[in-house]
């Protein structure tokens, strides 16, 4: 019995049906879940878009004449209806092609075996051997701040959009604050960033920050570092947000881009004996196994690394211990070896051991950084921001991280990621023969 149908929720119950189990799915609103109805889908349709724009003011130097492109918010939005429909199809066809039993309503545990589901048809009760809680998490709106879907908005609020504000002021600056900023400066908004530390993205490397803080003061965004925002309140057609240093900012809509809060609450946790932390997140061994141990919890709501990979990838694992398949063919899931990317302008993506780290632990290790700027198709592509960053065992050369800052980071880090997974070398990476002219020739000279 899967409770949710995200990336945890359906991969999960495609592995299990293709290893012999019977599988129930309960999703009270779309297959594919919050990642493809509000937060992955939309964001990045949306970026790409603003990209596309921000792309445009930049081609003169690429022997074209330039031309300011135009927003048209229906065909925008009917676009990003359109692959969020295509995506559910797939999903959906995919699980039911496996046999998966999908049930459209709200699911609650009434004890660790038995799942009550309320469909509109009525209520059913489903026994299940193992229950996977897939349930994903919401946005996180402080005491201090009521949202109101129209000028004070949380990240699921924004879409599909249906004005662009003509100014916003972003409240927190983390991957998703960032993401918030890049989008709406691209389609020309007035954008304030209020970001609580001295820099933004406080959790990455500072070189990688610094990218980022560079374009984003000459897309003249406005950067209030060092301050929290304390008040949120409408005036007239007006947002004013008020920090705890006493400074205030107007600007026509605000987002709360403050973090997530799981959807473990009213799920019947208690009558099952499932124990949370002092967060809501349900707690997790290596197996994804709560303190139940035929209960299962994977993606958001076990509190984890907030990706949909991770959330993908434990729903994979949970399908393969529930057969019984780690005994055979089965590699713990180390989270530390996950690679993220961040779609702002230029993209950053970072996978395994962070240099901050190592020194934090007194740890040895070998950086070796390569500007973009002299590879031939960073030059051909007129974008020559960034750079690669590889993170080596200098006693054994063994890749145990990496940064990129550039276009197509995202892209590019696989190659890292499957270097820090794997164990290989930097001398692996060396001696592929890759492409030539392509940007992934900066990670071969990093590796050097
Ligand atoms: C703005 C934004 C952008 C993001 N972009 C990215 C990105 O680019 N890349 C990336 O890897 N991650 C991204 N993330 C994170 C990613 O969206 C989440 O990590 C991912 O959705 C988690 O998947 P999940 O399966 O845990 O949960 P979800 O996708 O949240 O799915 C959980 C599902 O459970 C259902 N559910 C909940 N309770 C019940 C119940 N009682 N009964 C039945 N159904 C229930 C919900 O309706 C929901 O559909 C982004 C997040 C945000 C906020």
């Amino acid at each position: 019995m899967i409770i949710g149908g995200g990336p945890a929720g359906n991969t999960a119950a495609t592995y299990a049906a293709r290893l012999g189990a019977q599988v129930t799915m309960v999703e009270r609103d779309v297959i594919g879940g919050a990642a493809h109805l509000w937060d992955c889908i939309p964001s990045k349709t949306m970026i790409a878009t603003g990209g596309a724009m921000s792309f445009s003011r930049r081609i003169h130097g690429m022997g074209l004449e330039q031309q300011e492109a135009e927003v048209d918010i229906e065909a925008l939005t009917s676009r990003i209806e359109g692959i969020k429909a295509r995506l559910q199809q797939g999903t959906t066809r995919l699980l039911e092609s496996q046999g998966v039993e999908l049930l459209h309503g709200t699911a609650q545990l009434l004890n660790d075996h038995d799942v009550q589901v309320t469909t509109a048809e009525g209520t059913r009760v489903v026994a299940a051997d193992a229950v996977l809680i897939a349930t994903g998490s919401r946005p996180r709106i402080p005491t201090w701040c009521t949202t109101d879907g129209e000028r004070i908005l949380t990240t699921r609020e924004c879409y599909p959009p249906r004005i662009f504000p003509e100014s916003i002021t972003v409240i927190g600056s983390g991957v998703t604050g960032v993401e918030f900023v890049h989008m709406f400066s691209s389609f020309g908004a007035k954008v304030t960033l209020v970001v609580s530390r001295q820099q933004v993205l406080p959790q990455k490397d500072p070189e990688v920050a610094a990218v980022l803080e560079d374009d984003f003061l000459q897309r003249g965004v406005h950067l209030l570092k060092g301050a929290r925002a304390t008040s949120i309140e409408r005036e007239g057609d007006a947002v004013v947000v008020r920090c705890d240093d006493g400074r205030v900012v107007h600007s026509s809509h605000a987002v709360l881009a403050i973090g997530s809060i799981p959807n473990s609450d009213g799920l019947g946790l208690d009558a099952a004996g499932v124990e949370v932390d002092s967060s809501g997140f349900v707690t997790i061994n290596r197996h994804c196994q709560s303190n139940v141990s035929h209960i299962y919890a994977a993606g958001d709501v076990s509190g984890k690394l907030p990706l949909s990979s991770v959330a993908a990838m434990q729903g994979r694992k949970v399908a393969e211990h529930v057969m019984g398949l780690q005994k055979v063919a089965h590699r713990h899931l180390d989270y530390d070896k996950a690679a993220s990317a961040i779609f702002t302008e230029p993209e950053i993506a970072d996978v395994g051991l962070a240099e901050a780290d190592a020194f934090a632990v007194g740890r040895k290790i070998r950086v070796t950084k390569v500007p973009f700027s002299a590879t031939p198709k960073a030059l051909i592509n007129n974008d020559f921001r960034g750079f690669v960053k590889i993170i080596s065992d200098p006693a054994t050369g063994v890749v145990l991280g990496g940064s990129i800052v550039g276009r197509h980071a995202a892209e590019l880090i696989s190659v890292i990621a499957l270097a820090v997974t794997a164990n290989l070398k930097v001398t692996d990476i060396v001696e592929s023969l890759l492409v030539h002219p392509a940007l992934a020739e900066a990670l071969a000279e990093a590796a050097e």
